[in-house]
């Protein structure tokens, strides 16, 4: 495919010099693959909400290289400081107090007092990162209340070639989105993820809760819908209805032909890995419905179920 470009130094070149003209391009980061524009560009913001069909209310996470970077656009706390030790570069987003004299467009961030920032692992992504002179808006690279893509045939299912430019990564690592905290007023986890509430409160020392109303504050994660493969899914069986894909968990699952295992060890990782991907291998087999057994709520369990929960809705 014409529009796929394989981890070279050279490409990478080539990737930042699109960046750099505000136009946008597909990346891997360690969560899913995203679609990363300028972030001081209103121009490259407007480009990333129109190809993703995104309400322009849901505020995007802007991403970074490091503190020194960071500095000129956020206020940040020590409780950032100690969460940043210990988790980024990583899969923890946290929304903090932006800049009044910040160059990030306010299209990015929805004209809200804050943003949600991130320092990814990815190398790929952190190479883009370190060279180029403003951080990236990176949501990730679906149309909006879709499936997260986890590699490059997924971001060309999206958006076929409308996405000029999309570099190869393999699959993603954890293959769910970031978990997002919020740091500024009350703590609290927006959108559960891969780095846990109970990592967060031993660094913390405090007590965080999780988000579980969906109130008026500006977060896409949180809508109710999201997500989705497009088809119904029905949570918590245990036992399939007639004609139904039967997304299982564990190694008292027989295989059989509509059953997908997310992890025959039983492995929550796993199973977190393999989530999206069997969403879409569903849909593509022309399944018209999905039922879910039970996922265990422990540890990524709790992010696993906020998506099924979303997608379900
Ligand atoms: P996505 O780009 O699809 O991974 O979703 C972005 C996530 O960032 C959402 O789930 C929101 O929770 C979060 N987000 C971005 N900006 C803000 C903000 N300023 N305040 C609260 N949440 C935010
Ligand atoms: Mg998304």
């Amino acid at each position: 495919m014409k529009n796929i470009y394989k981890n070279s130094l050279q490409n990478l070149n080539k990737a930042k010099k699109v960046l750099k003209k505000n136009n946008i391009i597909a990346v891997p980061t360690e969560t899913v693959y995203g679609l990363a524009g300028n972030a001081y560009s209103s121009s490259a913001i407007r480009k990333i909400y129109k190809i993703k069909k995104r309400p322009s209310k849901n505020p995007l996470i802007i991403h970074y290289y490091n503190l020194k970077k960071l500095k000129k656009d956020a206020i940040i706390d020590n409780k950032f400081l100690k969460l940043y030790k210990k988790f980024s570069p990583g899969p923890l987003t946290y929304v903090v107090k932006k800049k009044k004299n910040s160059k990030i467009s306010i299209l990015a961030n929805a004209n809200l007092k804050t943003i949600a920032i991130r320092f990814p692992k990815n190398p790929i992504v952190r190479s883009l990162l370190k060279s180029l002179e403003f951080p990236l808006a990176i949501p990730s690279a679906n149309l909006s209340s879709g499936v997260s893509p986890i590699n490059i045939y997924d971001v060309v299912e999206e958006f076929g070639n409308r996405i000029k430019f999309i570099l190869d990564g393999g699959t993603t690592k954890i293959g769910l989105e970031s978990t997002v905290i919020n740091l500024y007023g009350k703590i609290q986890i927006l959108r559960p993820g891969s780095i846990n509430k109970n990592e967060i409160k031993k660094v913390l020392g405090k007590k965080v809760s999780i988000l579980r109303k969906i109130k008026k504050i500006s977060s896409p994660g949180l809508l109710k819908r999201h997500y989705s493969p497009g088809i119904p899914i029905k949570l918590n069986c245990k036992k399939p209805d007639y004609k139904a894909a039967f997304i299982v968990f564990g190694k008292r699952f027989k295989r059989g032909k509509h059953i997908f295992n997310l992890s025959h060890k039983g492995n929550l990782n796993e199973a977190g890995r393999k989530l999206y991907i069997t969403l879409r291998k569903i849909k593509n087999l022309g399944y018209k419905k999905i039922n879910v057994v039970r996922i265990p709520n422990s540890k990524i369990g709790i992010a696993i179920n906020d998506r099924l929960r979303k997608a379900a809705y």
